[in-house]
């Protein structure tokens, strides 16, 4: 026999390993019993599964043994006799013959069967993960996901960057989400914060002289979930000094591609880029998805002179949906439904006839107005004219979300484009208290050229930071870091950051930097989303081995679940009465 991996002392090879060319070799696989079947009282058919597949073992005799029990089988390797053979089986020409069968588990009747066929309920699944990750799509996705995190490490290890764990008990990080808190024992009444990134370490490792590091990092934020969320997620981490964003998205593309050639075989092109302001007019998102056309068309022109009210605004946005004339009333009035929920006043929609446009609108357009429409984006006859007007920002996130809601295929569904989009801007908004707040984190460098803008016109302002999206999800972001001290507290005071406070929770970082801080950028993204991509799942839950469901919890583990009274006791904490 030839020499192979698997064997160990109970076995000698895998079940899906036994082929043609082992013919009349005795030996014996592990696994756990798929089938049974009965030939009257002297011959049994056992179907054999491990991780790498089903081979059948025929016992003289019966056998005591019921679905998923454990067993060592020992058998010769033997033709299948004709008419026997199973094309579906990869092992379905051969067979183990005179088989012994030593049982190695006995197993209760299980939940649900432990094959493909069998459609389990999310739920059922989840409280037996470890009956549902015995199924081939939990193996193939974890072990994808292993290829996946080995193939990133390599690259990243080939590109100079070295891997440096940071700490899971920390202090407050700035990413801006709910952060998990962890009660400390020996110093009772003060708290760990379970990082939401290694954001705060892997700069303070450049201060330190890494240069290149790198970290498969475990992230927590106190978030509700989402189908490309959960409490926990890894992101390939990655920092670097002496470096611009161009290096960055070098670095970074080297390893994702890496990864989705060994998943599909095939290298993908090399990543574009667009700036946020392209997206946000093109697709009214900035996590467009490229696999679709359907881009958004500027009306403003047309319509500045309006006489109709509902299209007096700043922004007039259409977009065309091609054969969407076809669409029932009821699809109409969900979509302008979801048009209001995101914060329209309305929606417009015509379609384009032979006759001209049929719309409740359209005897109140002028002949301007009514051309704009009819050609826009080239329409034809059949297609569908949707049409929002409001201020520039929610007229484009409208139409962008409608454009999805429209056209947008399951995530996982090929072709993969995979986009940057830069130049994001340095502010998000202001808050209650009239602050400034930042769109990525406080550390993130402006753009050079519009620092004079901080103080006049702060929205305007852009950054250095980067997102990377692949089909409308957003697989990470990065940025230039700030290590300029002035520019730093120029920053932090226009967020509403006293120095005091900057001190109180930046402190180590602003302290750090004191000593020699390298210019540095890096980036960082979602493992579990690209994975679940590249496996063909919607879902990351089904990259996951032990996710947590939408509502947070484990249905497995019970968890969250109460402590003990002593452990209460040890950190002294007091429940209040729910709520
Ligand atoms: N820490 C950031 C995040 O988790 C990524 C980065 O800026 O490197 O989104």
């Amino acid at each position: 026999m030839t020499e192979n991996l698997e064997a160990t002392s109970m076995r000698d090879l895998l079940c899906g390993g036994v082929d043609l060319t082992m013919i009349g070799e005795r030996l014996s696989v592990c696994g756990w019993v798929a089938k049974r079947r009965e030939h009257g009282e002297h011959l049994a058919f056992l179907d054999v599964r491990d991780h790498s597949g089903i081979v059948q073992a025929v016992v003289d005799g019966s056998v005591d043994v019921r679905s998923e029990y454990v067993v060592r089988v020992t058998g010769t390797v033997s033709l299948r006799p004709e008419g026997t053979l199973n094309d579906r089986l990869a092992t379905g020409e051969v067979e183990l013959t005179d088989c012994v069968v030593e049982i190695l588990s006995s197993a209760e009747p299980v939940p649900f069967q432990i094959d493909e066929r069998t459609e389990v309920d999310e739920q059922v699944r989840l409280k037996y993960r470890y009956l549902d990750v015995r199924r081939e799509r939990m193996q193939r996705n974890l072990r994808l996901r292993a290829r996946i995190n080995s193939t990133l490490r390599r690259a990243m290890e080939r590109q100079g960057f070295c891997e440096v764990e940071t700490p899971l008990l920390w202090a407050p990080t700035p990413e801006g989400a709910r952060e998990f808190v962890v009660p400390s024992r020996l110093h009772p009444g003060e708290f760990y914060v379970l990082p939401q990134s290694p954001q705060i370490a892997k700069q303070l490792l450049m201060v330190g002289g890494f240069d290149r590091y790198f970290q498969i990092a475990r992230c927590l934020r106190d978030e509700d979930l989402r189908a490309d969320r959960q409490f926990e997620f890894t992101q390939l981490d990655v920092e670097a000094s002496f470096v611009s964003q161009e290096d960055i998205f070098a670095f970074v593309a080297e390893a994702v591609l890496d990864a989705a050639e060994a998943v599909t075989g095939e290298r993908p092109g090399a990543i574009a880029t667009m700036t946020w302001a392209e997206a946000l007019a093109r697709f009214g998102t900035d996590k467009p998805d490229l696999r679709f056309a359907m881009e958004l068309q500027d009306l403003s022109e047309s319509f500045a002179a309006t006489e109709v009210k509902a299209f007096a605004a700043p922004t007039v946005k259409g977009l065309r949906v091609p054969g969407g004339g076809e669409f029932t009333r009821s699809r109409l009035d969900a979509l302008t439904d979801q048009a209001k929920a995101l914060g329209a006043k309305g929606l417009a929609w015509f379609r384009v006839t032979a006759d001209g446009l049929d719309s409740p609108l359209a005897r109140f357009l002028n002949d301007e107005e009514t051309h704009a429409v009819r050609s826009l984006d080239d329409a034809q006859v059949g297609d569908l004219v949707l049409v929002v007007a409001d201020e520039y920002a929610l007229a484009s996130k409208v139409l962008g979300a409608l454009r999805l809601t429209i056209g947008a295929p399951p995530v996982s569904e090929g072709p993969h484009r995979y986009v940057w989009i830069t130049e994001f801007p340095l502010f998000e908004g202001v808050d209650e208290d009239g602050n400034l707040v930042s769109a990525h984190h406080p550390f993130t460098m402006p753009h050079l050229d519009d620092l004079d803008l901080i103080d006049s016109d702060p929205l305007r302002v852009r950054s250095q930071s980067y997102d990377l999206v692949l089909n409308g999800w957003e697989l990470g972001s990065g940025s230039v870091r700030i290590h300029r001290a002035d520019i730093q507290s120029r920053i932090f005071s226009a967020l509403g950051i006293s120095e005091e406070e900057a001190q109180n929770r930046f402190g180590f970082l602003l302290g750090a930097f004191k000593f020699g801080a390298p210019p540095h950028a890096g980036f960082a993204f979602g493992i579990d989303r690209l994975v679940a991509i590249l496996a063909g799942e919607d879902n990351i839950r089904e990259v996951i081995a032990f996710p947590k469901t939408q509502s947070g919890t484990d249905l497995m583990t019970s968890a969250p679940k109460d402590i003990t009274e002593r452990q209460r006791r040890e950190l002294r904490l007091r429940t209040l009465p729910k709520a």
